[in-house]
């Protein structure tokens, strides 16, 4: 779709004719278009230019190795199909889902986060279904931040935490991350003024683009930071069951004393289990704003799919299953790519932490080169597409990011034409 206003017509205003209040009407009705200047402060959309090369790449038949979205290439594990397709012929799952969730749901997803993280959540009212924890972070702040209110946003970071705050008329206060201290906010470095005014901070560990973690000592900081300031945090945790090291499962907030009092915090199946096609997360912890939030939701969408609810409870009951573990898990296939990538390009000579979660790897750029230099030199010299660390924000620059979302073989051959790359 081109971009830019549909009508972009200044008032006609004919020789003679007086402008005059019976005209303004007509004027007002021609400068009108269909698209709110709201959509205007909207940063812009970074990808664009890679997107195309890409499209392009492949137009002309090149074999293109596609690192780029962060979207798992496997298909959803077949037990949780099945127990969709048993879940279609049931039809009261055919009607408005509505609310907040079956109460199946809910108890699945409180079970699990008793198992997992050893943390106590009431079904009933700590737990809300989600459209995919997309729609729920998008929402948010609608639900919580007054216009001209501040929402406290990592850079780089996931775009909808933005967009969101946007929407809902509030002020976007970023946060920088740097490697030197581990990708984690300086919440120090807010200022008094900022912290005063806001409402709502975002946070994401396991991250996306940077995978890096955050120790509990640091969410300890947050909720402390978060109660001194009367700040709601929202903890993005897709990412929380795909991780590499046994000994060390990244930790929710909510196992902090207290964060229930200012936290609630975002899953997804989406990439746990091969699921964003189906659109199902869910938000657990603080219950005035799940109340908020749910407010939100039920003034817009008429609940999750009764089908896909009965598919994630089959997910979330085996998340154990060799089955499940053999992709997101230590030694599985997120694990192994990893490794074939990271020792790859550090053969190849670049600098490249290995990653401890998340499918994704975080590689510093060759020296001298930009983020949008890098990805597209990958692009155009060896068909290899990436994402320049500047699209998900300024503090970015300075890496690429690689999606896991290629085969083992594949991401070798990969591995090999940047390793040919001269200088
Ligand atoms: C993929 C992703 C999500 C959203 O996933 P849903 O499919 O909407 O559940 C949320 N946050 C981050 C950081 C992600 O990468």
């Amino acid at each position: 779709m081109p971009g830019g206003r549909l009508l972009c017509l200044s008032p006609l205003v004919l020789e003679g004719d007086a402008i005059d209040n019976h005209s303004s009407a007509t004027d007002n009705a021609i400068m009108k278009s269909w698209r709110a200047n709201r959509l205007d402060e909207l940063p812009p959309y970074l990808f664009v230019e890679i997107d195309r090369r890409k499209r392009e790449a492949i137009a002309a038949g090149r074999d293109v190795i596609d690192f780029g979205v962060g979207d798992p290439d496997q298909p959803t594990h077949e037990f949780i199909i099945e127990a969709a397709a048993k879940a279609l012929r049931t039809p009261a799952n055919h009607r408005y889902p509505l609310g907040i969730g079956t109460a199946e749901f809910r108890q699945t997803v409180a079970s699990f986060f008793a198992q997992r993280f050893g943390v106590t959540l009431d079904p009933q009212t700590e737990v809300i279904a989600l459209i995919g924890s997309k729609e729920g972070l998008g929402h948010l702040p609608t639900a919580v931040v007054n216009p001209g209110e501040f929402a406290l946003i990592p850079d780089p970071g996931y775009p909808v935490y933005t967009s969101g705050t946007i929407f809902a008329g509030g002020k976007c206060h970023y946060m920088p991350l740097f490697e030197e201290t581990g990708w984690l906010p300086a919440l120090e470095e807010i200022p008094s003024s900022v912290a005063r005014d806001a409402k709502l901070m975002f946070l994401n560990y396991p991250n996306n683009p940077t995978a890096a973690c955050a120790p509990l000592e640091f969410l300890e900081r947050a909720v402390e930071f978060a109660s001194e300031h009367r700040i709601l945090i929202a903890s993005d945790a897709a990412y929380s069951e795909v991780f590499f090291d046994a000994d060390q499962p990244p930790p929710s907030i909510l196992q902090v004393p207290g964060a229930k009092d200012v936290a609630i915090e975002f899953h997804s199946l989406s990439k746990t289990f091969n699921m964003t096609g189906w659109r199902v997360g869910f938000a657990v912890g603080n219950a005035e704003a799940l109340a908020a939030l749910a407010k939100v939701k039920n003034n817009v969408d008429s609940g999750v799919f009764g089908v896909v609810q009965e598919a994630a409870v089959a997910g979330l009951r085996r998340i154990t299953s060799a089955e499940v573990q053999g992709h997101i898990g230590p030694g599985g296939l997120y694990c192994r790519r990893r490794d074939v990538l990271v020792d790859g390009l550090r053969s190849a000579g670049w600098s490249v932490a290995k990653p401890q979660a998340t499918f994704y790897v975080w590689a510093r750029c060759p020296r001298g080169f930009d983020s949008m230099a890098v990805a597209n030199r990958l692009l155009a010299e060896a068909d290899v597409v990436t994402i320049p660390g500047v699209g998900f924000g300024r503090s970015g620059e300075g890496y690429v990011r690689f999606a896991l979302t290629v085969g083992e073989s594949r991401t070798a051959q990969a591995v090999e034409r940047i390793a040919r790359l001269k200088g």
